[in-house]
């Protein structure tokens, strides 16, 4: 049995990260924002074994004593302003939580491995957005880092800074996810505000769907299959980084093409409208990685195709 810490329980990520880890025994301690905290029996994920604290991620001193105070073997920190779009909206904020608060958990995690003598396990949850618009596709492990959106950026600083304290002793892990969704996705990400919507418009709801890029494209995984793939790596006896992704990329319009077909609608063209609010000042074309080495370091492989993904998602909003 485990003692873990995960910053961002309460986000998709944490909430299945959570579950699995509870599931196989171990002790799950879980970070929140006060107004994240969930209310006693709501939906959403089962965090009723976990022990949560809250306390905000920008609180350094707090986070730092907190972490020496659970004294964690693992530490999972998925915390941070998750949304690309509202990076260029709050770039310091965004630095802070993304980044900077990446900095206090791995020294937090150091000086609790000096003092205890006890190996401690960091995984950061690092994102393609650290490639920027890459040059070369699929990207992996050894792809350059060059962001091209704050989000990006502070997402870079904190990938650096692991392998930083790896270089210091550390058993640091960077796991370099690619999207991955969920019917818990936020409907601020795409897939969820198309699945949503698709069901609203096939139950009469709703007449239309406004998006931004169509051409996008992206490398669409399984949310639980990429927390799995977190807790295989932080468990690995060698510490180093992994890029998580399923190898095949699909357009933003092919999802909503997916959803509205999964909805019962055939014509989405009808239903689609680009709104010029929700395109992105600068927007990787495509992004997509190959997870070589996790496929045959730790035994990972994505559980679900697009197709499940899609359907799992409109068909929970189909039920809403
Ligand atoms: P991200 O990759 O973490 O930013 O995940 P998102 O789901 O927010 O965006 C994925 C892609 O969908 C990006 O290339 C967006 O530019 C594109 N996109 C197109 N229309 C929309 C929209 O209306 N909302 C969002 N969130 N993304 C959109």
């Amino acid at each position: 049995m485990a003692v873990v810490f995960i910053t961002g329980v309460s986000g998709q990520d944490g909430g299945y990260l959570a579950e699995q880890l509870l599931a196989g025994g171990d002790e799950v301690h879980g970070l929140v924002r006060e107004q994240d905290r969930p209310a006693p029996g709501a939906q959403g994920p089962r965090l009723d074994d976990a022990h949560l604290h809250v306390t905000d991620l920008t609180d350094f001193a707090g986070l730092s004593a907190l972490i020496k105070d659970v004294a964690p073997d693992e530490i999972y920190n998925l915390a941070g302003m998750s949304s690309v779009a509202r990076s260029w909206v709050e770039p310091v904020a965004t630095g802070e939580v993304t980044g900077l608060a990446v900095a206090a958990v791995l020294q937090a995690a150091w000086e609790l491995s000096e003092s205890s003598g006890r190996v401690v396990r960091v995984v950061q949850a690092a994102s393609a957005e650290i490639f920027g618009n890459p040059a070369t596709s699929p990207q992996d492990e050894s792809t350059v880092i060059a962001p091209v959106t704050p989000y990006g950026g502070a997402k870079a600083y904190a990938h650096h800074m692991v392998g930083v304290y790896r270089g210091r002793g550390l058993h640091a892990v960077s796991a370099i996810l690619y999207n991955h969704e969920s019917p818990r996705r936020p409907p601020t990400f795409v897939t969820r505000k198309i699945t949503r919507t698709a069901a609203l418009i096939a139950r009469g709801e709703a007449d239309e769907l406004a998006l931004g890029n169509l051409d996008a494209r992206r490398d669409w995984g399984w949310a639980p299959d990429y927390v799995d793939a977190m807790v295989r790596a932080a468990r690995h006896s060698k510490a180093q980084d992994y890029v998580i992704a399923t190898g095949v990329s699909h357009s933003v319009s092919e999802f909503v093409a997916a959803a509205f077909g999964r909805a019962g609608i055939d014509d989405w063209e009808r239903y689609v409208r680009v709104d010029p609010a929700f395109v992105r000042p600068v927007d990787a074309f495509e992004l997509v990685g190959d997870s070589t080495r996790a496929r045959t370091e730790l035994g990972w492989a994505p559980t679900r195709s697009f197709a499940d993904i899609v359907a799992a998602m409109v068909d929970t909003d189909l039920s809403a």
